[in-house]
């Protein structure tokens, strides 16, 4: 690893000023939230940028809150402050493990939800959690703003739909209903995970109404297969008779790859056997 080549950290007030500094400075410059990717690839001088623009001045950015019946995490909120937010806690407590679970406490205190949504590192654990509770991001270029499902979000590895000019400013992710019942499981050996596994689950008594499983870190971004939700639906029983058949079509839609983590073959049965432990939560 080499030193750090010379930057300018530049400290915005605003979402609209950060926007603006980044379209001033181009190619030459970057957001900055904790830095634990950016900084390690500019390090490693995989990335050079004269300017970063810290998104941890921009006043209540790190908001979280229940606003219009959706729980608003702001861009810059750190995975420390998610896992312990009460609120979070009380009101999508799977939430509350998934981040607890990611990295370790260094990586947590300073990584941030944007900076992991943004960075779209394949092995992402937020990422995949989200998409199968139907989040969607803000995003703010100057002074317009959008919302994109957080299925659009993520393009490719280490790609984004999002202009270099725009600002994750908050992750919107509607409040569960009473017969919602979610789970978020992780198969970890080394650094990242090789594997993460949500499922979300409507239950009515015995019925399974709904269903949204969504596999990732076995390919470049989240998968989700309406195959595999269609046959999660239906009674309990019935359902546990189908998880091998839905994960099938869940590791089919995954364009799986043998890499470092393992040989596509094994990331298809981890994906049957975290699928079925999944099924096993939601369904106690
Ligand atoms: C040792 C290690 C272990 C890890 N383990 C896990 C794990 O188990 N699970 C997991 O999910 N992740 C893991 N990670 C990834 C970690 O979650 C991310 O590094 C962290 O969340 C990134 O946030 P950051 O604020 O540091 O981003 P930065 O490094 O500051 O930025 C990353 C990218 O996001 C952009 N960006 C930042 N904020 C915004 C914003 N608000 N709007 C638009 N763009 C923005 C930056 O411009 C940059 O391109 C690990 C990382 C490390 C180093």
């Amino acid at each position: 690893m080499m030193p750090l080549r010379k930057f300018a950290i530049h400290q915005p007030k605003t979402v609209a000023e950060a926007s603006q500094m980044l379209a001033d400075f181009g190619a030459e410059g970057r957001l900055y939230g904790g830095g634990t990717e950016l900084l390690l690839a500019m390090k490693h001088d995989l990335l050079r940028y004269k300017h970063l623009v810290d998104v941890k001045t921009i006043a209540d950015l790190d908001r979280i809150e229940i606003k219009d019946g959706a729980l608003m995490i702001g861009g810059a909120a750190t995975h420390r402050a998610i896992e312990r937010s009460a609120l979070v806690h009380r009101n999508l407590p799977v939430l509350t493990s998934m981040a607890a679970n990611v990295a370790n406490i260094r990586v947590r205190a300073s990584g941030t939800l944007g900076g992991n949504l943004c960075f779209a590192e394949p092995h992402s654990d937020p990422a995949t959690l989200l998409t199968a509770l139907g989040a969607k991001v803000h995003v703010q270029r100057k002074t317009a703003t959008r919302a994109v499902s957080i299925s659009k979000v993520i393009t490719g590895a280490y790609e984004t739909s999002l202009a270099d000019d725009e600002v994750l400013t908050q992750v919107e992710i509607p409040l569960p209903t009473s017969s919602q019942r979610a789970a978020y499981l992780k198969f970890q050996l080394k650094e990242r995970p090789t594997l993460g596994l949500a499922l979300v689950v409507e239950i009515d008594g015995e019925e399974i109404n709904k269903a949204s499983a969504v596999v990732g870190c076995v390919s470049v971004a989240p998968t989700q297969s309406e195959k595999a939700n269609a046959l999660l639906i239906g009674a309990k029983a019935q359902v546990a008779g189908q998880l091998s058949a839905a994960a099938e079509e869940l590791a089919n839609a995954a364009d799986l790859i043998d890499d470092v983590e393992g040989s596509a073959e094994y990331k298809r049965h981890l994906i049957a056997v975290f699928l079925r432990r999944a099924f096993t939560e939601v369904s106690r």
